[in-house]
This record gives structure tokens, sequence and C-alpha cells, in this order.
């Protein structure tokens, strides 16, 4: 008799970085360059290219594209700016760098992404901005968000952290609203380990953000130290150090090229979960839509508590028994201590998020993940719904 069986361990979430990216690195390395120059140039510009926007402006990551765009909006201390409460706090943290306040907004049902009308209701004479967030990388409603936008004159700042490749009615994000977030951190559809990507197609936008970038000195600071530069340089802005470095580019660079393919992957592998769990009554797969395409960064689940006889964390712990490593998008931002103490938000504000973090997990969902054990994952999410109905 086999006594013990070999776990299939799946970790929720593993870079797809391989040789190449060694290869990209190792040759900056090499090159003795190793801070933001060509590598990251030629990266904003492919980065542009591939979203269709006319400038990208490579940072430190999308919290710093988030504060930079704020910044170049002229968001200041009392400005008030719609976040949706099912975010990561980066979010709603970059709005409290500028002195202003993070307005909390309930989101949809369906995608979980920001509802527009809940949005209308906050509006005040303090508003000057919204962010909506493509959660999981399923564009927001864009159409009805930008109509809200336009009817209030209000700058749209898009976090796109999940949203590369992503698409609404054919438009790439990055392309859409007046300036776009996009982030590389380690587990995002496209890494730099540490990174992130603004774009926009507004010049004035485009000159401040690369001045903020890098301690507000002139355009092309960075060259300064190379035999095109010049030692004179002037410093026009107390500025930030949110600048890309080079090395990070060239990973940047392999995986662009590399994004179809890793998106093919995922794509996949959420098809699969969807034909898997899409007839089960205690499961709820995710929602498709004509007319956006989803970078699927995550997969969430959501769990119909009426037919089952564990919660949600218990889900997740038997899961953990399996190996598998599930975790939860988004504790809303009104349930944590800062927003409470610092703004008074309270539970019970925003009921759809609250009842929609209740019941969500998210399952691991990368490009090398193995058939084995995306079946692992397939054959434990059913039987612990199934023993636990
Ligand atoms: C990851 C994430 C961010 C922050 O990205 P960083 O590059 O780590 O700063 C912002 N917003 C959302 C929705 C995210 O998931």
């Amino acid at each position: 008799m086999k006594s013990d069986i070999t776990q299939i361990v799946v970790p929720f979430h593993v870079a797809a970085t391989g040789e190449e990216e060694v290869q990209a690195v190792a040759d900056v390395v090499r090159s003795g360059w190793l801070t933001m120059g060509p590598r990251t140039q030629e990266f904003e510009q492919s980065f542009a290219a591939a979203v269709g926007s006319r400038h990208a402006i490579a940072v430190s990551s999308c919290t710093a594209a988030l504060h930079l765009a704020l910044e170049a909006i002229g968001i200041a201390a009392g400005d008030e700016v719609l976040v949706p409460t099912t975010t990561f706090t980066a979010t709603a943290e970059a709005v409290c760098y500028l002195g202003a306040r993070p307005v909390l907004c309930d989101v949809q049902r369906d995608a979980l992404n920001l509802d527009p009308a809940d949005c209308a209701r906050r509006i005040t004479p303090r508003t000057r901005a919204i962010i909506p967030v493509h959660f999981a990388g399923v564009p927001c409603d864009m159409e009805e968000v930008r109509e809200l936008a336009w009817s209030y004159a209000l700058p749209l700042i898009e976090d796109a952290a999940h949203a590369f490749p992503s698409s609404y009615r054919g438009s790439p994000i990055g392309a859409i609203g007046d300036i776009t977030a996009f982030s590389f951190y380690a587990t995002k559809t496209l890494t730099t380990g540490e990174g992130g990507m603004v774009t926009t197609n507004n010049d004035q936008y485009a000159d401040r953000m690369r001045l903020m970038r890098l301690h507000g000195i002139g355009r092309d600071a960075w060259k300064r130290y190379s035999s095109e530069g010049s030692w004179y340089y002037e410093v026009r802005e107390a500025g930030f150090k949110y600048n890309l470095t080079d090395m990070q580019s060239a990973i940047g660079l392999v995986q662009l090229s590399r994004a179809q393919e890793l998106l093919s992957a995922r794509e996949r592998i959420a098809r699969q979960y969807d034909e898997a769990f899409g007839t089960l009554n205690s499961l709820e797969i995710p929602t498709r839509y004509q007319d956006r395409d989803s970078a699927h960064h995550l997969y969430v689940l959501r769990l119909n508590l009426e037919y089952l006889s564990i919660n949600r964390d218990q889900f997740i712990a038997e899961l953990k028994q399996q190996g598998i490593s599930a975790s939860v998008h988004f504790i809303p931002l009104h349930l944590h201590p800062f927003y409470q103490e610092r703004f008074s938000y309270k539970g019970g504000d925003f009921p759809v998020a609250e009842t929609e973090y209740g019941r969500c997990l998210s399952l691991p969902l990368f490009p090398t993940m193995t058939p084995d054990q995306v079946a692992h994952v397939i054959d434990s999410v059913i039987r612990i719904a199934q023993e636990n109905a």
C-alpha cells in the first residue's frame, strides 16, 4: 500500500521569468550603465506602442505612478478623489500623499469595479478626480465611467495595476483615461520585480510627470552622466526619486515581448477553471464581457455561502491543507484601521463590497502552472465544495 502520496504544492504565484530575462539583466550589468538609461527609454517606447499611448514614463512602482499622476493634475490638500473601496491601499494612499481625501465608493456586484452611480452620489464641490481600478484585469465599463467624469469635468486616472494587457471595446487600457498607472510588481502580469509605468496622451501631464519622476531636474536629467549629457542642470521643483533602473527595464522588455504568450497561458487556465466550476451551484465564476478583454491577472472565485456549510476562511484553510495557496482581493479599504481612524469609515458603509469580500477567494493563476497543478486546484476546489455542501 502506498503510505504517502507526494503532495502537489501550488503557490499563489510564481513569476514567469526565465533565461531570457536573466540574460537581459546580465547584459545590462556587464554594460556598466545600471540605472535609468537606454534600456528604460526603449522600454518606455515599446510600452507606449503596446498600449497605443503618446507617452509612457517608467517609474519605480504603480504607487509612484499614481502619485505622479495626481500631482500632475494638480491634486492638493483639501481636494477629494473618488476611489473604489475594493482595491489595494496604494490607490487611496497616493491620494493621501498630497493631503487630499480619498472618498471611497462602492463597487458593482459583477466585476467588483467601481459603481458609477454610487460615485455620482459622493461628488461634492471639492471632488477633483476619479480613480477607477480595473479589478482582476477586467476593464471597468469605461463608457459609464467616462460619462460620469465628463459630466462633472473630472480627470480620470486609471489604476491599471491588474490590466496589462486589457482592452475595452477594442481600445487598450492605457490609452483611454487622462492618465493610466501600471504595476510591474513581482506578482503582476508583466513584472520587473518592482516597477511601474504611467501613460498619457497629454503632453503637459507627461512633461510634469517626467520632471517630478527624477528630483524635479529638467528633462533628460538622467543623461547628465552620459557622454551626451552635460554637468549643468537646474532643479525646478522638489521632485521625487521614482525612476526605474535599466536592469528592471531589461526584464520589462523581455516580459513585454512575451505578453501575448503569458496572457494565453493565464487565459487557458482561467477557462479550465470556468469549465470546472461553472456547473456547481455553490460556486460563482467570474463574469465575462463581450466588449472587454481581461488581462486575467486574478481568478476570483465567489462562494454561494447558502449552499455551503463552511465559510470563505475555512474554504481557504482547506485548500491550504491540500498544499494550495489562495488569497483574497481585497479587504475593502473602509475596513482597515487607517481609513476608519483618519476618514471615519466603518463596517457597513459599502454593502456590496463587504458582501462580496466575505465570499471571494483568488485561486493560483500564473503562466508556469503545470497541468498537474491546475488539475490539483480543480479537484480540490470541487471536492471541498462537495464535501461541505
Ligand atoms: C499592486 C497594486 C498597486 C500597487 O502597485 P505597486 O507597483 O506595488 O506600487 C496598486 N493598485 C492595485 C489595484 C494593485 O493591485
